[in-house]
């Protein structure tokens, strides 16, 4: 990674653990509980559907900086898309946190979440990363109530 995009992914982290957006419940909205017992992160992502397309995304609950960025950034990345949009976003995140060092990663509809591609040099950070997308592919689904990463 270079040293430009290293920066770059420490200061939008920092930026979003300290002042997460969306970071409120919505009322009526389904939930699903996220939780990742290796670090101890615990999110709780609401999300509102309409016809298909996420009229409201927010989440709750208290996490390390990458979960709390991850999840801020995911509520801005699908504000407005379809469900369907949404699915791939999650899958192409999973590939980028996932994904080895030096894979090329097609980035292009990721946009600033491509920084979290910092994430693979810390392995033991993934499941901080990804917590809030795979809470979110719960909510969507209509799944358990509750997820665990482990
Ligand atoms: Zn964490």
């Amino acid at each position: 990674m270079s040293t430009e995009l290293r920066q770059l992914y420490q200061e939008v982290l920092i930026d979003h653990a300290k002042r997460p957006r969306n970071f409120r419940e919505i009322a009526g909205a389904r939930s699903v509980e996220g939780y990742n017992p290796l670090c101890g992160d615990r999110i709780r992502v609401y999300v509102d559907t309409d016809a298909g397309q996420v009229r409201g995304l927010g989440f709750t609950g208290s996490g390390c900086a990458i979960s709390t960025a991850s999840a801020s950034m995911m509520t801005e990345a699908l504000q407005g898309k379809t469900t369907a949009e949404a699915e791939r976003l999650a899958d192409a995140f999973q590939k980028l946190v996932t994904g080895p060092m030096d894979a090329v990663v097609d980035d292009s509809h990721l946009g600033k979440l491509a920084i979290f591609a910092g994430v693979r040099e810390f392995p033991v950070r993934v499941k901080c990363a990804t917590l809030a997308w795979h809470t979110l592919r719960s909510a969507l689904h209509g799944d358990a109530a509750v997820v665990s990463t482990e």
